[in-house]
C-alpha cells in the first residue's frame, strides 16, 4: 500500500490556479509535479499591472505562492514543459512531456489538475478598429504593459497620451465575428486601466465606450462607481463603428445612446477589451484527457463535482471560463480538496 509521500500528482499550468492547488496538495504531504510551458511560473498575472478591485499589486501575490512553493519541499516544478500524451495506467496515468529541446520524459501519476488559462480573442478580426495596422491600438492585456512602462517613467514605445479611448466587447457579445458569450471580467479589466491611466497621468483624458456594464461581484460596483466619479473616467454608452486614423491621432465617432447626442473623440491611445477564450494548452489538454468541454472549447467539470472533469483528472481557474484572480485560487484549492479526498481514500494499487 502507498502512503502520501509515494503519490504524485501532475499540475499543468502555474498560473494562481495551478499554484494554489500545487500548494495545497503538497503542504498536505504528497509528491506535486507543476509543468509549465513558460520558463517562469505566475502565468497572466506575472503580465500584470494592478489588480481590480483593490489595486493590489499581482506580482506580491505569485511571489508569495512561488515562495511558499519552494519552502513546501515536495512540489518540483518542470518550466518550458508541456504534456503530448497521457495513457490510463493503474488508477492513475502515465504522461508523455516534452520540454522546449524536444526532449521527452515520462511521469507516472496518481492524479491529474489541468490549469492552463485562457488567452484573448484576436481582435484583428475587427479590421474596423485597425488593430495590428494602427501602432497605437492595444488588447487589454498588452496594455497592461504600457501602463508599467508609463509609471515607471520609462521612456518605452508608446508616447504619453492626450487621450484614450477604450472599447469593450470586442470580440464578446458578437454572434457574427466574435463568440455570443459575456466575457465576464473586462469590464472590470477596462475600469481599472482607464483608472489606472488617470493615476498615472493625471491629464490624460479616459474615454470607455461600451453597451452596458457589468460588476458583480465583491466591491465591483464600487470599484467602477469610483473610476468614473473620483478618476473621472467618461462612459459614453455607444458602439464607434470604426477607429479612423487623422493627422496622427486615431478618431472615434459613436451616438451616445444614453444623452441622444453624437460624440467625437480624438485618442492616441485606443486599447480593445477583447474576449477571452481558451487556450491553445487548454483545448491541447482536453484532447489528450478526453474531457468535455462547452461549445467554445473551455473544460467542463462533470455534473455535480467542482473540479473533477474525468477520473482523477480535476481543472482549476480560466480554463474552465473567464475568472478573476480570486476566483481562479478558490477554483485552485476546490480542485486540491477533490485530489486530496480521492488519494485519501483509496489504496493506489
Ligand atoms: C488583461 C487581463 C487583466 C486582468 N486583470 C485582473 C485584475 O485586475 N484582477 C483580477 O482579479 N483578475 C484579473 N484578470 C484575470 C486573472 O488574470 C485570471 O483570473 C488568472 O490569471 C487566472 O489564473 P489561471 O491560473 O487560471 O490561468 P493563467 O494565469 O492563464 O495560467 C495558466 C498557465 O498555464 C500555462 N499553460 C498553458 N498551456 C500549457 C500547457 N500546454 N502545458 C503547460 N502549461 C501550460 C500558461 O503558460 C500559464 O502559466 C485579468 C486577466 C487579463 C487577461
Ligand atoms: S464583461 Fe463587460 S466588456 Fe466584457 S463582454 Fe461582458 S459586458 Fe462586454
Amino acid at each position: 500500500m502507498k502512503d502520501g509521500r509515494d503519490r504524485t500528482v501532475l499540475v499543468i499550468g502555474a498560473g494562481i490556479a495551478g499554484m494554489e492547488a500545487a500548494l495545497q496538495i503538497g503542504n498536505a504531504g504528497y509528491q506535486v509535479i507543476i509543468v509549465e510551458k513558460e520558463d517562469t511560473i505566475g502565468g497572466t498575472l506575472r503580465s500584470l499591472y494592478s489588480s481590480f478591485p483593490r489595486w493590489d499589486d499581482p506580482a506580491r501575490l505569485v511571489q508569495m505562492k512561488s515562495e511558499g512553493i519552494k519552502k513546501c519541499g515536495a512540489i518540483a516544478i518542470k518550466t518550458g514543459t508541456v504534456p503530448v500524451s497521457a495513457t490510463k495506467q493503474g488508477t492513475g496515468y502515465l504522461v508523455e512531456l516534452k520540454d522546449q529541446a524536444g526532449i521527452q520524459s515520462k511521469v507516472q501519476v496518481d492524479a491529474v489538475i489541468i490549469a492552463t488559462g485562457l488567452e484573448l480573442f484576436d481582435v484583428s478580426a475587427y479590421g474596423e478598429y485597425g488593430y495590428g495596422v494602427y501602432k497605437n491600438v492595444f488588447n487589454t492585456l498588452e496594455f497592461e504593459s504600457t501602463l508599467r512602462e508609463w509609471s515607471e517613467n520609462r521612456s518605452g514605445s508608446v508616447e504619453r497620451p492626450r487621450t484614450v479611448a477604450f472599447i469593450k466587447c470586442v470580440g464578446s457579445r458578437d454572434r457574427s465575428k466574435g463568440y455570443p458569450y459575456c466575457s465576464k471580467i473586462c469590464c472590470m479589466i477596462t475600469a481599472k486601466q482607464a483608472g489606472l491611466v488617470r493615476d498615472i497621468l493625471p491629464d490624460t483624458k479616459c474615454f470607455v465606450f461600451y453597451m452596458d456594464y457589468r460588476a458583480s461581484g465583491k466591491e465591483y460596483e464600487e470599484f467602477v462607481r469610483s473610476v468614473i466619479e473620483e478618476k473621472h473616467v467618461r462612459y459614453v454608452r455607444g458602439r464607434p463603428a470604426k477607429v479612423q486614423p487623422e493627422d496622427g491621432r486615431l478618431v472615434l465617432k459613436v451616438e451616445d445612446t444614453l444623452m441622444g447626442v453624437p460624440v467625437e473623440v480624438r485618442a492616441d491611445v485606443v486599447v480593445l477589451a477583447a474576449a477571452m477564450e481558451p487556450s491553445a494548452g487548454t483545448r491541447q489538454m482536453a484532447d489528450i484527457f478526453n474531457l468535455e468541454t462547452d461549445l467554445y472549447g473551455f473544460i467542463e467539470p462533470l455534473y455535480g463535482s467542482p473540479a473533477r472533469a474525468a477520473e482523477r483528472v480535476f481543472v482549476a481557474g480560466a480554463c474552465t471560463f473567464a475568472v478573476e484572480t480570486k476566483g481562479a485560487m478558490q477554483q485552485g484549492a476546490a480542485a486540491a480538496a477533490e485530489v486530496l479526498a480521492v488519494l485519501g481514500t483509496d489504496t493506489g494499487e
